[in-house]
């Protein structure tokens, strides 16, 4: 039954290869983890094993969407940044700001215009592609599931896993209770057409999804408002347990995200204007800051 997959990812890599840049293509080759319409470099190798496995580093990286105006301002401007292995790196700033964006240059769904983006310390162009999705995870806002059971979406991840496997996977990511209650458990069929799963449930199957991938590298693009607040407690804490161990980079719209991270980088208009961790930032005083403050008002009941 898991071979009713392939020829779906088929029609879709056909799609791709139209080089389409539309949103919607951009999202599902980022869950499907296909390649994108870039090419491996002859020489390119595979991401090198060793201690600096999960060390991502922009360095003086500018970028435009290929269909961008070519007189209008770069979507990121010399963007420079080192996120050490097992760290926890979090995006912020205004929407629009360019955050998402970084998280497309690092698996290379596009490539820099200028500079270099490096993974494991090599430059991404000299990596294989097929090798470097391998090694990043990404739990993004809207998630892409097959019209296939629950259990073929989650061996999308890794096709050989057990159903021991499949079940620790679901437990770690808080959704093995609700799989459980399903008539037909992990069989139950979801995606178009099939089972509805929430918001909240799709987003755990994601999560377990990245569990099984276990990948050094997890890129986790927050929902803004899809969620009620207990299941975004419930999402908050599988989504915490899969970052332990491994390099992540949060497009953080959370206060609660932010305040832990070992590094803040705050983006605007495609610049990094502020670096440094929650209290360093609130110490400044600058746009960290009253972003924060302005969050903070807006969480608290109006104070009479
Ligand atoms: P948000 O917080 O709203 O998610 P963001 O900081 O993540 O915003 P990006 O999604 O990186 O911002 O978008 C940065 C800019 O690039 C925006 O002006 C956006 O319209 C533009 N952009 C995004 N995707 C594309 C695309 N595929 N083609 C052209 N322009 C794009």
């Amino acid at each position: 039954q898991a071979r009713l997959l392939f020829p779906l990812m088929g029609l879709m890599r056909v799609a791709l290869d139209l080089q389409t840049s539309s949103a919607l293509f951009a999202r599902i080759f980022e869950y499907l983890d296909l390649k994108p319409a870039i090419t491996d470099a002859p020489a390119a190798r595979a991401v090198p094993d060793g201690p600096e496995l999960g060390r991502v580093e922009f360095d003086r990286v500018s970028f435009r969407y290929p269909d961008a105006d070519s007189d209008s301002r770069p979507t990121l401007d010399e963007v420079s940044f080192t996120i050490e292995p097992g760290q926890f790196a979090a995006f912020v700033g205004p929407s629009g700001a360019g955050k998402t964006t970084v998280s497309y240059l690092v698996p290379r769904l596009y490539e820099a215009t200028s500079g270099t983006v490096r993974f494991a310390g090599v430059d991404v162009r000299e990596l294989r592609q097929d090798s470097l999705v391998g090694r990043i995870g990404i739990v993004s806002q809207e998630t892409y599931l097959f019209h296939a059971s629950i259990a073929e979406n989650l061996r999308y991840a890794k096709p050989e896993a057990s159903d021991a496997e499949l079940e620790a996977a679901a437990r770690a990511a808080n959704i093995h209770e609700t799989v459980a209650s399903f008539p037909d458990g992990f069989d139950t069929v979801v995606g178009e057409r099939g089972y509805r799963l929430s918001g909240g449930e799709k987003q755990r199957i994601a999560i377990a999804r990245v569990l099984l991938k276990d990948p050094p590298v997890l890129v986790l693009d927050e929902a803004t408002s899809a969620l009620d607040t207990i299941s975004e407690r419930v999402v908050q804490a599988a989504l915490d347990d899969a970052a332990k161990g491994r390099t992540t980079i949060a497009i953080a719209h959370r206060l609660t995200t932010v305040v832990s991270a070992d590094v803040i980088f705050v983006v605007v208009a495609g610049r990094i204007v502020e670096r440094g961790t929650h209290s360093e930032l609130l110490a400044l005083g600058g746009v960290y800051a009253s972003l924060y403050r302005e969050q903070a008002d807006a969480a608290l009941p109006a104070q009479g």
